[in-house]
């Protein structure tokens, strides 16, 4: 199982998470039950001619194409998740 970090956007407490594949991410933060972002590691990949422009990806999470975008720091990090149920 793959391990997930976790960072909280009000408190900015990050913690890694094992999670199953296609478990559902956690949104709440433990610490604060602010807002928490999944921590995506960049996937090796090559960018030609210097930064990508304004990063906006999806990531298979189960079945579904999640939204993914790079921070300023350069992590690749979920959209905040909403409600699709
Ligand atoms: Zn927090």
């Amino acid at each position: 199982m793959p391990n997930y970090e976790y960072r909280c956007e009000s408190c900015e407490h990050r913690f890694e998470k094992r999670q199953a594949f296609g478990e559902e991410p956690i949104t709440t933060c433990p610490e604060c039950e602010g807002v928490l972002v999944r921590v995506i590691h960049p996937v090796p990949a090559i960018f030609k001619g210097g930064k990508p422009s304004a990063g906006k990806r999806t990531q298979k999470v189960g079945t579904r194409d999640v939204p993914i975008h790079q921070t300023e720091e350069g992590h690749w990090e979920q959209d905040r998740i909403m409600d699709q149920r």
